[in-house]
């Protein structure tokens, strides 16, 4: 098995079996939407941080199996994280679809199987639809 196959398996774990999937009513929750017009990614993250820790994150939307795994993804990869943490593994993940060299201390686990992305400039914004949406809702979070 390559390790694009592996990858390949896990953007389609998630893309069938979105954890976190589902949007709640609580005013308690900071609530982004992001579209990606040129391929009909629409992504809602909801986030719900206290104390400078993320407790929960829901998210909810449709698009290609790329935008939707990777919320699912996004989701398990910065829950129950420091907002801090949270950031800078957010900034380390943007890093990685450039293709530049990462820090993997900071960015592991499944969010590594977008690794491949950054050799498709079209689907970069796939990949980071969902990331980008948290990063805005963490930041009303922390404006609170
Ligand atoms: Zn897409």
């Amino acid at each position: 098995m390559k390790i694009e196959d592996l990858y390949r398996d896990i953007i389609m774990e998630h893309y069938k079996n979105p954890r976190n999937k589902g949007l709640l009513e609580n005013d308690k929750y900071k609530k982004v939407n992001l579209l990606n017009p040129s391929c009909g990614d629409d992504v809602t993250i909801q986030v719900l941080a206290e104390d400078k820790k993320i407790k929960d994150i829901r998210h909810d939307g449709h698009g290609c199996s790329i935008c939707c795994s990777s919320a699912s993804v996004m989701s398990e990869t910065l829950i129950n994280k420091t907002t801090e943490e949270a950031q800078n593994i957010i900034d380390e993940y943007m890093v990685m679809l450039t293709g530049k060299e990462y820090n993997k201390n900071i960015l592991k686990g499944e969010a590594i199987a977008y690794t491949g992305v950054s050799k498709f400039p079209a689907r970069i914004r796939c990949a980071s639809i969902a990331w980008k949406a948290m990063e805005e809702a963490l930041s009303e979070a922390q404006n609170d």
